[in-house]
């Protein structure tokens, strides 16, 4: 003894039978107008969403990374031409150790944020540190 409408099933006009228009794909408004409905787009067929979810057609498809939310990311590379410019500088410097590299930039990131750009001053500086053996 199963009740149709307590099974789920009983109010369906069918698996793939738009619920909005009943399955003919247009909808009479108020002005007597025949309109396309605006759920199926004229097609009479159930939307994916329309309340309840067929995991064998809606599977991951529309599914977008979204660790991007609410994740702040620590900046890596400068923000400014001349900043930027520089950070490729010391990127390249097969002299350099990587924790050198690391702190350069870091510094050049630093100084951005204090400063608002790299000011040809503060780029001496740091080309002073590269390549020291080097003249
Ligand atoms: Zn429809």
């Amino acid at each position: 003894m199963i009740d149709p409408l307590q099974s789920g099933s009983g109010e369906r006009q069918g698996p793939e039978t738009c619920r909005i228009c009943g399955g003919d794909g247009r909808i009479d408004n108020s002005f007597g107008n025949v309109a396309k409905c605006p759920s199926c787009h004229g097609s009479g067929k159930r939307a994916q969403d329309l309340g309840f979810h067929d995991v064998t057609k809606t599977k991951a498809s529309h599914h977008l990374p979204t660790n991007r939310n609410g994740v702040v990311e620590k900046q890596t590379w400068p923000s400014t031409p001349v900043g930027a410019q520089l950070a490729t500088q010391i990127r390249d410097d097969s002299s350099l150790s990587d924790a050198t590299k690391e702190r350069l930039t870091r510094d050049i990131i630093e100084y951005e944020g204090t400063h608002g750009q790299c000011t040809q001053t503060f780029v001496k500086k740091v080309r002073k540190q590269l390549r020291p053996a080097v003249r």
